[in-house]
């Protein structure tokens, strides 16, 4: 069992968080870390959230090279249905479909750094909405507090892929078949101020929510934070 001790590498601060945490936030000065393989990594942090947000949560901003090696989609596909027995004939459907691929393009990629249910369809919410995020801060002095901060940067890559198989599937085609390769992954901690509903948490300024109920931690999150203030 591997102990590390949990102090920024930049200006030995203790490093705060909830207990099973693996992305923090050092609110002395400023640096982000990323419990890693071999101990506490340093990660590139974008502070979105000032130092009296009430709700700052720790998201992931994944830019990668995304190549779509294969894209097979069905064509008539309500035709199809019709003709289409209980039992399973792929040659009623071989024909009727069409396959491309073999193109890349580059994708940021914005999600939640805490499991919450259904997270790569608020992936594709999210990632539409990088533009309307707040300003990044200048964090010289006054910085949030964060915790909650659960998914590795090795977790962020597989979960950069969900979203992009989550874009590719929200295309309004019959898609059949997806192969999707990230390469050239960069990922930084985004704090983004957050805000409470009655039953749902606002994203900052994106317009995107999700249920409370649906984050296991967040009791934990809301009492970190409430102790705090
Ligand atoms: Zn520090």
């Amino acid at each position: 069992m591997r102990i590390t001790r949990l102090v920024c590498q930049h200006c030995g601060a203790t490093l705060s968080g909830l207990g099973q945490d693996k992305l923090f936030f050092c609110s002395n000065c400023g640096k982000g870390w990323v419990l890693g393989e071999t101990g506490l990594e340093p990660v590139q942090v974008q502070c979105r959230a000032s130092a009296d947000s009430h709700l700052p949560l720790p998201f992931w901003m994944v830019r990668a090279t995304v190549h779509v090696l294969k894209r097979t989609v069905r064509n008539e596909f309500t035709a199809t249905m019709l003709t289409f027995s209980s039992r399973y004939e792929d040659d009623v459907l071989t024909a009727k479909k069409t396959e491309t691929g073999g193109h890349a393009d580059k994708r940021t990629f914005l999600f939640p750094a805490f499991p919450v249910d259904g997270l790569p369809g608020i992936g594709v919410a999210l990632s539409e909405h990088i533009h309307d995020l707040p300003e990044i801060l200048d964090i010289e002095e006054d910085r949030p507090d964060l915790c909650g901060g659960l998914i590795s940067s090795m977790d962020a890559a597989v979960l950069a892929r969900c979203v992009a198989v989550g874009q590719e599937t929200a295309k309004a085609d019959w898609l059949a078949e997806i192969e999707i390769v990230l390469s050239s992954v960069k990922s930084q901690l985004v704090i983004l101020p957050c805000s409470q509903e009655v039953e749902k948490v606002d994203v900052a300024k994106t317009g995107v929510s999700f249920f409370r109920r649906s984050v296991q931690s967040w009791d934990e999150i809301v009492d970190y934070h409430s102790n705090r203030t």
